[in-house]
């Protein structure tokens, strides 16, 4: 190859990362990451920190399941392997209330589908033993919706998201799970969004039976490593019985480089595939970090600070429609409706990294992921009013920034 053939070194900026996700990653992990050895996948201390992070990410997730883990890769591939127990002609219901249960739903669909469904629409099987139950945009799945589905279906599965990042909104985990103990249902939950910001115990919640979520939202790990998985042993069960379709993303397979073979915790894992030391060291470093803040405590933080947000974007004039507590998603002033792209867009090539909706209607989201201080949130709202400003918006930036001030006084004359 000629000199003139090869591109230049690739560099990529710092971004204020204020969107669903990725979160902003804590430099600790990004130092785990980068000062590990060259160590191969079955060296002792590669091993021992694979096991290790299978015992935080119990603690984290508040459960005794013995089959949790880390699937390499992102969100979707922890909800594949959550997924793969699902065979062809399984009946399964799905509530879907944004983008993100959506692709769960379509990922369900390919599972559940027949060679014959796949092949009369193989990118968007729609097979009949599979019910998609749409929950309008901006609302969240509620008990009735879900008891109505399940009581009428009686399917052998049901999949919900906890937190449907793509509108905003936090769907009902304690309807879902007692519907499905209720109705004997096996329940599948996508926790991409909720973990390491929600305060919860997965083992609070019997009817679901399995679990996944990712790494770069609340647990904070964007380098690419690892998505956390958590199944009880009905679900293994039903694994160990049917199999399933997938050796790299299978439940019972997947879990024994993590040190969990035969449903037993062993010393040390065997050989499932390639794991890189560099990545187990920065999820490692990652879920120290989680358990060193404390899952009540982080909860409460974000809590706190999505609510400044959420009072200073109102007070530049936008309607929030979302109850997540790491993301605002909001309708623009009457002024700007129609122009949410734009305004994105204009963030976005400042280096501020909000987004829009990616489904119908288009609004735009802002996140705080790792982003828990007065400072980080002043800036976010800062950024965003000049924006809105510049496109002729004339929100009140100065009365938004005082309104901030007041909350976080108000809220420490308070502690
Ligand atoms: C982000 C997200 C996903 C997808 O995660 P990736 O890491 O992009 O694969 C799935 N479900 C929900 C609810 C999400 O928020």
């Amino acid at each position: 190859m000629n000199d003139a053939d090869i591109f230049p070194q690739l560099q990529i900026p710092e971004t204020l990362a204020a969107g669903p996700g990725p979160g902003n990653t804590d430099a600790r992990v990004l130092a785990s990451f980068a000062n590990a050895g060259l160590a191969d996948h079955m060296q002792a201390d590669v091993l021992r920190g694979m096991v290790e992070c299978k015992h935080m990410l119990r603690k984290i997730w508040g459960t005794a399941n013995t089959y949790t883990y880390g699937v390499g890769g992102t969100g979707f591939s922890g909800l594949d392997c959550l997924f793969n127990a699902i065979l062809p002609g399984d009946e399964v219901v799905a509530f879907v209330n944004g983008t993100f249960s959506g692709i769960d739903a379509l990922t369900v669909r390919m599972k559940a589908a027949s060679r014959e469904d796949l092949k009369a629409n193989s990118l968007d099987p729609k097979p009949a033993n599979v019910t998609v139950v749409n929950v309008p945009h901006g609302q969240s799945v509620g008990a009735e919706v879900i008891e109505k589905a399940l009581a009428e279906k009686k399917p052998k599965w049901a999949m919900m998201a906890h937190w449907e990042t793509g509108s905003g909104r936090v769907n009902d985990l304690r309807a879902f799970s007692d519907a499905c103990e209720r109705h004997g249902v096996l329940g599948l939950v996508d926790a991409v969004s909720s973990l390491g910001i929600a305060d919860f115990n997965i083992d609070d919640f019997p009817g679901v039976v399995g679990w996944a979520s990712c790494p770069q939202k609340g647990v904070l790990c964007l380098p690419l490593t690892y998505a956390p998985v958590s199944f009880t042993d009905r679900y293994i069960a039903e694994v160990r019985e049917n199999g399933c379709h997938s050796y790299v993303h299978h439940p019972i397979l997947e879990a024994r480089h993590w040190g969990i073979v035969d449903g037993q915790d062993v010393a040390v894992g065997t050989y499932h595939r390639t794991h890189s030391g560099y990545a187990v060291a920065a999820f490692h470093e990652a879920l120290r970090i989680n358990l060193q803040h404390g899952r009540a405590q982080k909860a409460r933080d974000y809590a706190h600070h999505e609510r400044a947000l959420r009072e200073a974007v109102a007070a530049l004039g936008c309607d929030v429609t979302s109850n997540m507590t790491s993301l605002v998603v909001l309708n623009l002033p009457p002024a700007l409706a129609g122009r949410e792209k734009e305004l994105v867009q204009a963030c976005r090539a400042k280096g501020f990294g909000i987004w829009p909706t990616l489904s119908e209607p288009v609004q735009v989201r802002i996140g705080i992921l790792n982003q828990l201080s007065e400072a980080a949130i002043t800036d976010i709202v800062a950024r965003f009013a000049d924006e809105m400003n510049a496109m002729g918006a004339g929100a009140d930036k100065a009365g938004a920034i005082e309104g901030l001030q007041r909350y976080y006084q108000n809220m420490m004359a308070a502690e």
